[in-house]
């Protein structure tokens, strides 16, 4: 990225009535060249308040890989989500081994395989996002194949979280355990069915996607429910380290909602091109709430073990 080219000249190229399709509107340095919202094919519009830095439809993975090396509208969607990716992926490799599994001698295989689990679907979700957002201006056919992934990425972010926070709450309940399970299961296969028709990728069907994931993600609602009649307040707390668990919540929320209604890009269109909008703030919430999961889970299995004896482990009960 040229220093000569700023952030501000791009944006003033593709203000508002400038840029009209047919001009040369806004290209900047890079092999490919950035264009205005106005300039894009129909199938590459989505968000009409961002108005510029636009990579050109490609037709070349190798381009679209040379677009992490420059500056555009979607830098800021992959690395935050790229970064963290790798982060969860050297800790699924290493973490449980080195740091984790010496903290108990009465830690099981199931402990290794809930948390491993939940850093794989953490690894796999935010993967997936990164290669749409560095593989969507491909091309229309790649695109559509990409979103899906990243769709599909979030289910599996759902389901392995809901599964790896159900096995430490309902550790010694494996009747319980077990039938949530399979309504996750059963609940994340209707959305990768739902996920997969590509009526659900059309652009109408914005407000539909964001509440559709947060009721997946919340129907793990029931289950804590559950607990809370089952334990009491005080153990539930302590079993599924509540307060994480609402905090994650929290964030998840308020990401689907900035994502749903497009905030801040809607209320002041062309000021948060590059930085700042509604996508990336969504990336980043998204990424706290899954630190907040896995804050949950360790204090979950410190709490499993430090409760426990290790003949306890043993001792299931079935309802
Ligand atoms: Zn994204």
């Amino acid at each position: 990225m040229s220093s000569t080219y700023t952030l501000r000249q791009r944006r003033q190229q593709c203000a508002p009535n400038k840029g009209k399709a047919g001009t040369s509107g806004a290209t900047a340095p890079g092999k490919n060249g950035l264009c205005c919202f106005e300039e894009l094919p129909d199938w590459q519009r989505d968000n009409d308040k961002i108005l510029a830095g636009y990579v050109r439809e490609t037709n070349s993975m190798k381009k679209c890989f040379e677009s992490l090396t420059y500056f555009h509208n979607e830098t800021v969607n992959i690395y935050t989500h790229l970064i963290p990716s790798g982060t969860y992926l050297v800790m699924l490799m290493f973490f449980t081994d080195l740091f984790l599994i010496p903290q108990f001698p009465t830690t099981t295989m199931s402990d290794y395989i809930m948390i491993n689990f939940f850093l794989l679907g953490a690894f796999l979700c935010l993967m997936c996002s990164t290669c749409f957002h560095c593989l969507k201006q491909h091309s229309e056919a790649q695109s559509n194949i990409w979103s899906k992934v990243d769709y599909m990425g979030i289910i599996v972010l759902i389901s392995c979280s809901t599964v790896s926070l159900l096995y430490y709450g309902f550790y010694d309940y494996l009747f319980h355990f077990k039938m949530f399970t399979i309504a996750v299961v059963v609940l994340g296969s209707c959305c990768a069915a739902f996920v997969l028709n590509d009526r659900f990728n059309a652009k109408n069907w914005r407000a539909c996607r964001a509440g559709f994931f947060v009721t997946f993600g919340f129907s793990g609602i029931v289950p804590i429910v559950v607990g809370l009649v089952k334990f009491g307040i005080a153990e539930s707390s302590k079993r599924v380290q509540l307060r994480f668990v609402l905090l994650e919540a929290l964030f998840y929320i308020s990401g689907a909602v900035i994502y749903g209604f497009r905030i801040p890009e809607t209320l002041l269109p062309g000021k948060f091109d590059f930085v700042g909008h509604s996508h990336q703030i969504f990336h980043i919430l998204v990424v706290l709430g899954s630190l907040c999961h896995f804050r949950a889970l360790l204090g979950s299995y410190f709490f499993m073990h430090t409760g426990i004896s290790s003949p306890g482990l043993l001792n299931l009960k079935a309802l």
